[in-house]
């Protein structure tokens, strides 16, 4: 065997492996320039790269800048401004503080460093390559420092191979960008990516503007606002369920003390809070900033600092998920139902780069939608709600006419009072509705503008019943559908939990089930019996495969109660590992939905009383398994649908 004598590296060697863990990709490495920008104090940085950055990328910030005398020892390893011994480690308020990042860039790249510092008269610029310093000339510059990373990886062939396409290279450049500007609404990034701007942010240090340069007013509109403190946490802002959901967590974003992280701890405590509102498999988005004392994370966890360690990590959870949950509890069924109709959102482009706040947005809006004077309808029309009608008109030989209260003679036509005041699309089952006692809702109740003016009755009319399924409601200008299984569901739910911190919420089966199941449901049966019990099903082991089942959740009745009891096995088989806390939410779940049967007709009295419980409980606007209770279409929507307003 041949034998291997232990060498010392070489420093280009030594260098390219350290490079490794810190600039693993083009994205890697900006993210440690834009780093030292901000740590320089910039309000300022662009980021401009070419082919997804493999080629060449560029950060340019009005920070600071770098001594002359500086920028030699800034290129070698572990030089740093930022800390000086290792009790600063704890504490770390700069976003770098290893003082590797242009050491490792430098070795595995050309990097030109040009840098003026403020006040100077010149500047200086610098190049390395693969790690040799060149010359510091003296050069006329702005001020603050700009790094020209050209070549990356043109000396470690091995792992430029493993770059992606510069498409893929570019998208995880894009969304890091993407987190920058949401992480440092006080800073006016533009990332411009092979010549064309991708993002423009107004660095006018609200998260609102960020958010939307990012999302689009449409979509932060419907965002909830997160803020609040507890556990020596602040949290603050933005949070996205339902509809907003996405199908993966790369819309996620966590920033502490300023900082990006990754957080399996923070991901897990919003995803718990949010999990009645987003469907299974779907993930809410979130912009979220928290702010602890520095002393209680730890920063140093790895070289990419993606990674911190809470001191108090059930603190952190705790705070994280009661307060999202807070923010998502003021939401009621009627003010959170979603659009049928998507709204048509900006392209990204136009959005980021014209309007950076959405007070300039709005008002840029509100001109692209002034009604058009070619659909020749007098403007009162837009004007007075409940002016305008529709009505099959007697004697016409147009079936319909339309009508307004202001008299314009083009459109009058004699309509008998009564049928003005009728609606013509009612559907025919509905009966007219009495008015229904309502409690006088508290200042956060009213989200929704009550039609009628005395608060004691709903601030809903029933039309009808569509398909057996969906309850019509009118509410001031929005047409509400209602999925009453899913409403239905929501209620018992909430009445479940209620009942069962009294624990009313079991009933005795009359005659004790024997249950015959398969060797998995079995095993399932035995490994989650503590679980299936708090959600009422008491069952003991009767050996070879059977349970004798002796009680069921109150709201399955007994006739189902052994096809209950295999379900609530087979949807914690399909769930796979979960903890006791979450199976038995899941047989409450799945118990609901058994509860409730499909395009059922039911008495119309019953469902007003669905509707009045919905609104007067304030229920969560989401089944328990996150479909929405309610959906919604404006007049103004409707408007638009039939060219009555053009956009
Ligand atoms: P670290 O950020 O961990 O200190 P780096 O290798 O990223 O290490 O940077 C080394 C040093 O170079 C920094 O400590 C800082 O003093 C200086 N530096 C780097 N980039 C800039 C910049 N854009 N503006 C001002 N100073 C900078
Ligand atoms: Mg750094």
């Amino acid at each position: 065997m041949e034998i291997r004598h232990i060498r010392q590296l070489s420093a280009e060697v030594i260098g390219q492996i350290a490079a490794g863990e810190v600039v693993e990709r083009p994205a890697a490495a900006i993210k440690e320039l834009v780093e030292n920008s901000m740590d320089a104090g910039a309000t300022a940085i662009t980021v401009e790269i070419r082919d997804g950055g493999i080629t060449y990328f560029r950060v340019v910030d009005n920070g600071s800048g770098i001594q002359p005398s500086d920028i030699r020892l800034a290129f070698s390893r572990h030089a740093t401004s930022k800390i000086s011994q290792a009790d600063d480690l704890y504490g770390v308020r700069t976003l770098g503080f290893r003082g590797e990042a242009l050491a490792s860039i430098a070795a595995v790249s050309k990097v030109n460093c040009t840098t003026r510092m403020h006040g100077a008269e010149y500047g200086v610029s610098a190049q390395n390559n693969g790690g040799e310093m060149g010359e510091i000339k003296e050069a006329a510059c702005p001020e603050g420092t700009s790094f020209t990373v050209k070549d990356l990886f043109y000396n470690a062939p091995v792992r430029r191979k493993f770059l992606k396409k510069p498409a893929t290279e570019t998208g995880y450049i894009s969304d890091l960008m993407m987190r920058f500007i949401l992480s440092h609404p006080q800073i006016s990034f533009r990332y411009v990516a092979d010549g064309k701007t991708i993002y423009f942010s107004a660095g006018d240090s609200k998260l609102e503007s960020a958010v939307m340069s990012i999302y689009g007013l449409s979509t932060l509109e419907n965002l909830h606002q997160v803020s609040g403190n507890m556990n020596g946490v602040l949290l603050e802002g933005y949070l996205g369920v339902g509809d907003l959901s996405r199908g993966n967590r790369s819309h996620q974003s966590f920033i502490l003390n300023g900082r990006l992280i990754k957080s399996n701890l923070l991901t897990n405590a919003l995803e718990e809070a949010c999990k009645q509102r987003v469907m299974i498999g779907r993930f809410p988005m979130c912009v979220l900033h928290l702010t602890l004392p520095f002393e209680a994370v730890d920063v140093n966890v790895h070289p990419n600092k993606w990674e911190v360690r809470f001191q108090n990590e059930p603190a952190v959870r705790d705070a994280v998920q009661t307060l999202v949950l807070e923010s998502l509890q003021k939401d009621t069924p009627l003010s959170a139902a979603p659009a049928l109709f998507d709204e048509p959102e900006l392209p990204i482009s136009n959005a980021v780069i014209t309007r950076t706040s959405p007070e300039q947005y709005k008002k840029a809006e509100k001109e692209d939608i002034e009604p058009n004077s070619k659909i020749n309808i007098p403007s009162s029309v837009f004007e007075k709600r409940d002016s305008v009608f529709v009505e099959p008109s007697p004697n016409s030989t147009s079936s319909f006419v339309a009508r307004s209260d202001e008299g314009n003679p083009s459109f009058t036509q004699e309509i008998p009072s009564e049928a003005v005041t009728r609606n013509a699309f009612s559907i025919p089952v509905a009966e007219p509705v009495k008015p229904v006692p309502f409690e006088e809702p508290t200042v956060e109740q009213v989200q929704v503008p009550i039609l009628q003016e005395e608060f004691d009755t709903l601030p809903v009319r029933l039309i009808g019943v569509v398909f057996n399924t969906y309850i019509l409601l009118e509410c001031q200008d929005r047409l509400l559908m209602c999925d009453q299984h899913a409403v239905h569901e929501r209620l018992l739910y909430e009445q479940f939990m209620r009942d069962l911190a009294g624990s009313t919420a079991t009933q005795m089966l009359m005659v004790p089930e024997i249950v015959h199941l398969t060797h998995r449901e079995y095993d399932m049966f035995l490994d989650a019996k503590d679980a299936l019990f708090a959600a009422g099903f008491d069952a003991s082991d009767f050996g070879d495969l059977t349970v004798q089942l002796r009680s069921v959740p109150m709201m399955l009745g007994q006739a189902r109660s052994a096809e209950c009891f295999r379900d609530a096995l087979d949807e914690l088989i399909e769930s796979g590992a979960l903890s006791q806390h979450k199976r038995t939410d899941r047989i409450i779940q799945m118990a609901c939905k058994h509860a409730v049967k499909g395009g059922e007709r039911a008495p119309m009295e019953a469902l007003m009383d669905l509707i009045r419980r919905m609104i007067r409980e304030n229920v969560t606007p989401t089944c328990p398994h996150g479909r929405p209770l309610v959906i919604q279409v404006t007049e103004r929507e409707l408007e638009k649908r039939f060219h009555r307003i053009q956009n």
